[in-house]
């Protein structure tokens, strides 16, 4: 078998969370076309029912969408369930979900701190650690997390100080799984994407004037696109990546490199 016959998923079962659109979106895309059956779960089950349909029809897998909070401990194990139980296991979790608020540090309210922790960090404690559960009675698997370069650099000029400290907590946070659960056949990677044209940023007024300047400052001029994600997403869940536990993958257009 050729390596790329060798990074199909046929035969895996996975979950996405943060996968009713934007990148969360893409990455399942290329998850089912490379042959896995899916979860969407999402907050926003009717736009997950309408991402699991359209996923469906074009590829041909079994996707199934699932209302969950990934803030909510019981929701979160009760997808795990559903998701083991309609598609019948669970390889791969991509634990995707996320926000942003963009507050000085001296404005920033307690609850949109705390919003932002309990979503970036906390939701990917809870959905990793309940798939690894999982995963390490029932022959192992690989799960990814959405870190970002803010876990790495301070973004400039918008302030989003919960942010940067939660992205950083996802990239440990990953580090320490993968540690505790590399003899046991679980690995735990993250990425960390740059700038990238979702609806994070294209919904947000007070983001979209600044592009120019993040453009300018970019090596490449530009946001990368979720579809640029996809591949380094399909290598982690797969097989062909069995010695990549613990790792942190840039894909920021070298943002981060100077
Ligand atoms: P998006 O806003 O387009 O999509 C996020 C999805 O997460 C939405 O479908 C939303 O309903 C869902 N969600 C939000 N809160 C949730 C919750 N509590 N429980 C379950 N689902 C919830 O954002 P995106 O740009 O696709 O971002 C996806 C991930 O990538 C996030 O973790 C984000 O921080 C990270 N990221 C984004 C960028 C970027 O520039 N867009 C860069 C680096 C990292």
């Amino acid at each position: 078998m050729g390596i790329i016959e060798k990074m199909r998923l046929d035969g895996k079962h996975i979950f996405v969370t943060g996968g009713a659109r934007g990148i969360g979106k893409s990455v399942a895309t290329a998850f089912a076309e490379a042959g896995a059956d899916l979860a969407i779960v999402d907050v926003d089950i009717d736009e997950a029912e309408k991402t699991a349909k359209e996923l469906a029809d074009k590829t041909g897998r079994k996707v199934i969408a699932v209302k969950t909070d990934v803030t909510e401990p019981e929701q979160v194990d009760a997808m795990v369930e559903k998701v083991v139980s309609e598609l019948g296991g669970l390889e791969a979790a991509f634990c995707n979900a996320g926000i942003c608020i963009n507050e000085p540090a001296d404005e920033m309210t307690f609850e949109h701190w705390k919003k932002v922790i309990d979503i970036n960090l906390t939701g990917v404690f809870l959905t990793a650690t309940a798939a690894g559960k999982y995963m390490l009675n029932h022959g192992g698997g690989s799960i990814i997390n959405t870190a970002s370069m803010s876990g790495h650099i301070v973004n400039v000029p918008q302030p989003q100080c919960a942010y940067n400290a939660s992205k950083a907590g996802v990239i440990m946070l990953t580090k320490s799984l993968a540690v505790e659960w590399a003899k046991k056949g679980v690995r735990v990677n993250c990425i960390s994407p740059g700038y990238i044209g979702t609806e994070l940023i294209n919904n947000a007024p007070h983001l979209v004037p600044l592009i120019e300047q993040w453009n300018a400052m970019a090596p490449m001029g530009r946001l990368g696109k979720p579809e640029e994600l996809q591949s380094v997403c399909v290598y982690l869940a797969g097989d062909t990546s069995s010695f990549t536990t613990g790792s942190d993958i840039v894909v920021d257009g070298a943002f981060t490199s100077f």
